[in-house]
């Protein structure tokens, strides 16, 4: 469920008219609906309210710090994958002993800053990461509290780009060898063994692949404990796919049903890393028709959004649902609804039937709050576009649209 729907012709963000936002902030802009954002923390949250956890946002999916600071007054977590991040989540008011830190590539710079922060966790990645905390850790006089990330080799049945668990993915130490490196980490001097880490993927909308992926993940910590080494925090990574649209995603109350029975006895603080599931469909990205244009084959309607501001129809192939923020009685065409970037990978959709737009008509590109703005960039020397928060029947302007002087900050 979202807070986007129309009254009559017009689109409204909870209680304000998306027309009054694109006047008053311009185009492109991404909206988010604060009401949304938090339902969806929450709907996550109370999934797992039988047993200990913590549910660590990724903060991948959106940083924006006044989203993040939304999150850490309902008492989230972060899940990092960089300083940068790090950064970001503590000035955002979130408790650094609810951060845990995953990423295949951390630097000594990364690994001390958050060392110096007292997080929660780092999620290793391979054995030579490992050594490189033990040293780290060692020259600040700290422990570091660590989880083996094991990739369980389970298949989620999503893009491949966004699948992390199997056997020839970049992530995480291989199933198999788990035990020896856990038993090689718990000889490090600076290095303390707290949790077990997986995340096999995103945009995952069934079930199974989460109860398969911790079926191999509790048979690992039984061994492990045969072995002397106690699991304390169990992370199951993120991952649970939203509605785009035609997919029918689990409900996270779902998936507690089918994870809880079989970890609620184990006497783990479980922790979740969800990203898209919370803020994907809290946000869409508004853009104005700019042009129409008959190719001899197809139709294009040329807006002023592009793979810049939106990449995942170029990158991932994904579909986003299109509507207009007033409908009228319009004949329907199918078009391309493309950006004006120079790449013909440039698009928003690919042969959508639609109602046919005018020049200056605005269209929302739903279900973009997740993998949006964090994602963009400006190729082209476009300024990265304005970012609105609505709350109720107000709303503000959380990340101001960048200027031209923006764009050559830094440059000499
Ligand atoms: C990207 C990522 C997530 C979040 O994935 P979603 O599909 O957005 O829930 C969680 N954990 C790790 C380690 C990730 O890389």
């Amino acid at each position: 469920m979202h807070e986007f729907n129309y009254a009559g012709n017009e689109l409204y963000c909870e209680k304000v008219p998306v027309r009054k936002i694109v006047q008053e902030v311009g185009t492109p802009v991404y909206i988010y609906s604060s009401i949304t954002l938090r339902n969806h923390y929450q709907a996550f949250d109370s999934a797992f309210a039988e047993i200990p956890h913590i549910v660590c946002f990724a903060v991948k999916a959106n940083s924006n710090l006044s989203i993040l600071r939304l999150f850490a007054k309902e008492g989230s977590g972060a899940d990092i994958v960089s300083g940068g991040e790090l950064f970001r989540a503590l000035k955002a008011g979130i408790e650094p002993q609810k951060i845990v830190f995953a990423g295949i590539g951390k630097t000594g710079e990364e690994i001390a800053e958050a060392l110096r922060s007292k997080i929660l966790m780092f999620n290793v990645e391979s054995p030579l990461e490992l050594q490189k905390i033990n040293e780290v850790a060692g020259k600040l006089g700290l422990k570091a509290r660590v989880a083996l990330r094991v990739n369980p080799d389970i298949d989620p049945k999503t893009h491949p780009y966004i699948s992390t668990g199997l056997k020839k993915s970049k992530f995480g130490i291989d199933i198999k060898r788990a035990l020896q490196e856990y038993q090689l980490a718990s000889a490090l001097p600076h290095i303390e063994i707290v949790g077990i880490h997986k995340h096999i993927g995103s945009q995952i909308t069934e079930v199974g692949p989460f109860v398969a992926a911790m079926e191999k993940i509790l048979d690992l910590v039984a061994r492990l404990k045969e072995s002397g080494i106690e699991i304390k925090y169990l992370d199951a990574g993120g991952g649970l796919g939203i509605r785009y649209g035609e997919e029918e995603p689990p409900h996270p109350r779902d998936l507690g049903a089918a994870l809880l029975p079989m970890i609620k006895d184990l006497g783990c603080t479980l922790i979740f890393e969800p990203g898209r599931v919370i803020v994907g469909n809290a946000g869409v990205l508004v853009t104005k028709v700019l042009y129409l244009k008959s190719g001899e084959t197809k139709n294009f309607v040329v807006v002023d959004a592009g793979m810049n501001d939106l990449i995942r129809p170029s990158l991932y192939d994904a579909h986003h649902e299109i509507v207009p923020i007033e409908k009228r009685d319009a004949p329907q065409m199918t078009a391309d609804v493309v950006g004006p970037i120079c790449e013909s990978g440039d698009f928003l959709a690919k042969d959508r039937k639609l109602d046919r737009p005018e020049p200056g008509d605005y269209l929302a590109v739903m279900s973009a709050g997740a993998y949006g703005f964090t994602m963009s960039s400006n190729y082209n020397s476009r300024p990265k576009a304005a970012e609105v928060m609505v709350e109720g029947d107000t709303y503000s302007v959380i990340r101001k649209r960048e200027s031209y002087e923006d764009l050559i900050r830094g440059e000499v």
